[in-house]
């Protein structure tokens, strides 16, 4: 395995959190909004300081390991024109720097991420895959986009593709964080909400407000009444991604779906 693409941008969010452009050398080929990819380094590439320590054989020093990541769209492209993924030269990821793993395990690949700059070479993956897509949306259905972290990156290019395809029913994007300088994409959701009657973008602060998660939402009805937002089962849509916790995902119990609301 060798490395078979440039980093060509690198846009810092905050300390733990970036978004990086990809070009491969060679066109990877067409994939569908919400699919990813793997990046890859080798073992002798440079860590970034206060990361768990680590210590890898000789061998190990000399192999690329990857690991997964959600393509990321711009979302604009230059002219405020909506990104289409299918076009742009390069592919976009958006990062969270993992510092410390398990006792016995060290985070391998972003401690070597966040050392990149701009014309640094990396591996990227030449298979993208994931079933979660739009293959099923109708133009008039209710779509939610429910995010934590950098869980938005595979919803940024469903949402620009929604658009382009211009989408009837309603969007909502709904992402948490903990801090307000965590939310990578804000300007380009601020900017779409606008353009776009159908689109209504939602910011959840954790440390601001305490034991609020996402599904509060649906339990105090804010997006039907706030948005006249009609969610039910033959209409709507929804797309998580992130901490199940946050984002109320159900729990398996005894074959059933527990949902915690
Ligand atoms: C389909 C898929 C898509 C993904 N997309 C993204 C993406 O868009 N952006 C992104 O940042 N990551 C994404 N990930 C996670 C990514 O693959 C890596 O697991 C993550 O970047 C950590 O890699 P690492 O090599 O630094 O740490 P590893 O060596 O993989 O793991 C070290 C330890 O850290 C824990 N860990 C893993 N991720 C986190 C985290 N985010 N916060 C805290 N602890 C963690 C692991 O449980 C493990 O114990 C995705 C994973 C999958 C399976």
């Amino acid at each position: 395995m060798k490395y078979n693409a440039e980093v060509v941008g690198i846009r810092e969010v905050s300390k733990k959190l970036r978004i990086f452009k990809v070009k491969p050398d060679s066109p990877l080929g067409d994939y569908k909004a919400g699919q990813y990819t793997t990046l890859g380094l080798a073992g002798n590439e440079v860590r970034v300081p206060g990361a768990q320590k680590e210590e890898l054989s000789k061998p190990m020093a000399k192999r690329i390991q990857e690991r997964a990541y959600s393509i990321s769209s711009p979302i604009f492209e230059e002219g405020y024109e909506l990104a289409n993924h299918n076009e742009l030269d390069y592919l976009e990821f958006y990062i969270s720097l993992v510092l410390t793993g398990k006792e016995d395990h060290s985070p391998y690949l972003t401690p070597r991420l966040f050392m990149l700059k701009e014309g640094d070479r990396i591996r990227i993956g030449e298979n993208i895959s994931g079933d979660c897509i739009l293959e099923d949306v109708k133009k008039d259905d209710n779509v939610i986009f429910i995010s934590t972290g950098t869980g938005l990156a595979p919803h940024t290019t469903m949402l620009a593709e929604l658009l382009r395809n211009s989408h009837e029913g309603k969007i909502a994007v709904i992402e948490s964080n903990g801090y307000a300088d965590d939310f990578g994409y804000s300007d380009q959701m601020g900017e779409i909400s606008e353009a776009y009657e159908n689109v209504h973008y939602e910011q959840m602060i954790t440390s601001e407000r305490e034991n609020y998660f996402m599904q509060d939402l649906f339990k105090d009805n804010v997006l039907e009444d706030k948005y006249n937002f009609d969610i039910n089962e033959s209409n709507a849509k929804i797309y998580l991604c992130g901490s199940p916790f946050m984002v109320g995902a159900p729990d398996l119990r005894n074959g059933k779906e527990i949902f915690h609301i």
